[in-house]
C-alpha cells in the first residue's frame, strides 16, 4: 500500500510541475496598490476548480473582513463517524520585491539545478500542490472527512481569516488541522513545527529638551535625547548578545530537535569570524528565549545633521517571546525596563504597536502519531519536532476556537526555499515526499 502510494505520487509529479507553473504564473499579491485584485481572484478560482474536481462539491469563496476571499470546501467520508481533517494553505504570495535580484522571472516557474524557482513556488503554492497530489494519489480511498481552507491574504497580515474562523467555527471545525505553511529543517529531513514565538512591537520615544541646542555652547552638562536612547537600547543586550529584558526568563532551553549551528550559520549568511550570539544553543536562542531586535531609529540622518544636541529620538522595537511568556507580561516587562533604564530624567513614552501570543502544539495525540509515522515511511528517516522563531497568529486562533483539535504545522518551505526573498524556489522532491506522507496520514489517522 505504501509503495503503491509512493508510485502514484511519483507518476503525478509531471502534473505537479505543470500546475505549479500555472499557479505561479498568476501574480496573486493581495495588495491592490501593487497588483490588480483580479490576479487574486484568478488564483482563488484555480484553487476552487482543482478541488471541486476532487469531490469538494460545496467549495466556494467566502469574503473575509479584510476584503480577501478564502476558498472553503468539504468532502465527506463514507463512515459518518470518521474524524475530520482540515487542510490549510494560502493562495496569495509576497510581492517579488527587487526584480533585478531575481535570476529567473519571478512569475515563471523555472528549473535550475533541480529546484523550481518562482514567487510562491514554496510559500504557499507548493503546499497547495502537495494537498492536491496527496488527494489525487488516494483517489476515493480517503477514510476521513475532509475540509479545506485556502486563504487569500496571509502575506498581508491583515487578519482576514483570523477574524473569519471564530465567526464560522462550525464551517471549519475539525479533529485535526494540517497547517501547511512551514517546512523541514533541511531537504530530506522531515519535521513538524510545534512551537512558534509570539511578539511585542513597540515604539519608544525619548525627549530630553524642547529644542536643538548648539553642542559647543551647551554640550557637556545638557541631557541628550539620542544619547539617552542609545544607552537605553544598549541595556537590552549583554556583552554576549543575550537579550536582557528585566523580568523575562532568559535561560530556557529547547527540548526538540536542535538546529545545527553550522547549518544556521550558512542559512543566516554569517561571515566567517562572526559570532553566534548568546549563552544558549542556536535552538535555545531561536525558539526558547526572548529576542529583541531594533527595527528602526528616528533621529537626524548623517547628511543634514548639524553640531546640535538632539532633543528627541525614537526607536521601533520587536521583541520575540517563546511559549510560556504571555504578550501582556512581555509588554509590561519591556516598558518597565525601558523606563527604568532611561538616564538623566529624560521623558520616556512607550507606544504599543502590536502583540501576538506564542504557540505550542500538543503533540501527544493520535494525529501526531500518525503523521510522524507517515513522514518516517515517506522519507525513510524519522521526523523531528522543530520550533520556529516567527509567529503565525492563525495557529492561536485555531487553538482558541478548537481547543480539542490537534494542530500540525508542516510543508515544503525548508530554508533553501528563501521564502519572502528574491529567488524563492521549491525542491520538487519535498513536494513528492510530503504529498506521500500526507496521503499516508489521511489513510491511517483514526481518533484514539
Ligand atoms: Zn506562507
Amino acid at each position: 500500500m505504501t509503495d503503491d502510494l509512493r508510485a502514484r505520487v511519483s507518476e503525478l509529479m509531471p502534473r505537479v510541475r505543470g500546475e505549479l507553473a500555472d499557479l505561479v504564473a498568476i501574480p496573486s499579491v493581495a495588495d491592490p496598490r501593487q497588483f490588480p485584485p483580479e490576479e487574486c481572484a484568478r488564483a482563488a478560482k484555480w484553487v476552487v476548480e482543482a478541488f471541486r474536481e476532487l469531490g469538494f462539491d460545496d467549495i466556494g469563496l467566502h469574503e473575509t473582513a479584510d476584503g480577501s476571499n478564502a476558498v472553503v470546501g468539504s468532502r465527506a467520508a463514507t463512515d459518518p463517524d470518521a474524524p475530520t481533517v482540515l487542510l490549510y494553505a494560502h493562495y496569495d504570495v509576497q510581492p517579488p520585491l527587487d526584480d533585478d535580484a531575481w535570476r529567473t522571472p519571478p512569475f515563471e516557474l523555472t528549473e535550475v539545478d533541480g529546484r523550481w524557482f518562482g514567487r510562491g513556488a514554496a510559500d504557499c503554492k507548493g503546499n497547495i500542490l502537495m494537498h492536491l497530489t496527496a488527494l489525487r494519489a488516494l483517489g476515493d480511498d480517503v477514510p476521513v472527512h475532509l475540509k479545506l481552507v485556502v486563504e487569500g491574504s496571509e502575506e498581508q497580515g491583515t487578519g482576514g481569516l483570523e477574524d473569519f474562523v471564530p465567526r464560522h467555527a462550525d464551517l471549519l471545525r475539525a479533529d485535526t488541522i494540517l497547517v501547511c505553511d512551514t517546512g523541514n529543517a533541511a531537504v530530506g529531513a522531515p519535521a513538524v513545527t510545534v512551537s512558534l514565538r509570539g511578539m511585542v512591537n513597540v515604539v519608544v520615544h525619548v525627549e530630553a529638551l524642547p529644542t536643538e541646542l548648539h553642542s559647543g555652547m551647551f554640550g557637556g552638562p545638557t541631557p541628550d535625547g539620542l544619547a539617552a536612547l542609545v544607552q537605553m537600547l544598549a541595556s537590552l543586550r549583554d556583552a554576549g548578545g543575550n537579550t536582557t529584558v528585566t523580568g523575562l526568563d532568559h535561560a530556557q532551553t529547547w527540548e526538540g530537535a536542535p538546529y545545527d549551528p553550522a547549518s544556521f550559520r550558512s542559512d543566516a549568511l554569517l561571515a566567517e569570524g562572526e559570532s553566534l550570539l548568546g549563552s544558549g544553543s542556536v535552538s535555545d536562542m531561536l525558539w526558547a528565549r526572548p529576542a529583541l531586535t531594533i527595527l528602526g531609529i528616528d533621529c537626524p540622518p548623517v547628511v543634514g545633521s548639524t553640531a546640535a544636541i538632539v532633543p528627541r529620538a525614537s526607536a521601533r522595537l520587536n521583541l520575540r517571546i517563546p511559549p510560556g511568556t504571555g504578550p501582556e507580561e512581555a509588554l509590561a516587562a519591556l516598558t518597565d525596563h525601558l523606563t527604568t533604564a532611561a538616564p538623566w530624567g529624560v521623558t520616556v513614552t512607550v507606544e504599543t504597536e502590536a502583540t501576538g501570543s506564542p504557540f505550542r502544539a500538543a503533540t501527544d495525540g493520535p494525529a501526531y502519531d500518525a503523521m510522524l509515522g507517515a513522514m518516517r515511511d515517506a522519507y525513510g528517516v524519522g521526523a523531528v519536532l522543530l520550533g520556529q522563531g516567527g509567529s503565525i497568529p492563525l495557529c492561536n486562533v485555531f487553538a482558541d476556537t478548537y481547543p480539542g483539535a490537534e494542530i500540525v504545522l508542516m510543508g515544503v518551505e525548508e530554508p533553501l526555499a528563501l521564502i519572502h526573498a528574491p529567488n524563492e524556489s521549491v525542491d520538487p522532491g519535498e513536494i513528492e515526499r510530503l504529498a506521500t506522507a500526507e496521503a499516508m496520514f489521511l489513510q491511517r489517522y483514526r481518533r484514539s
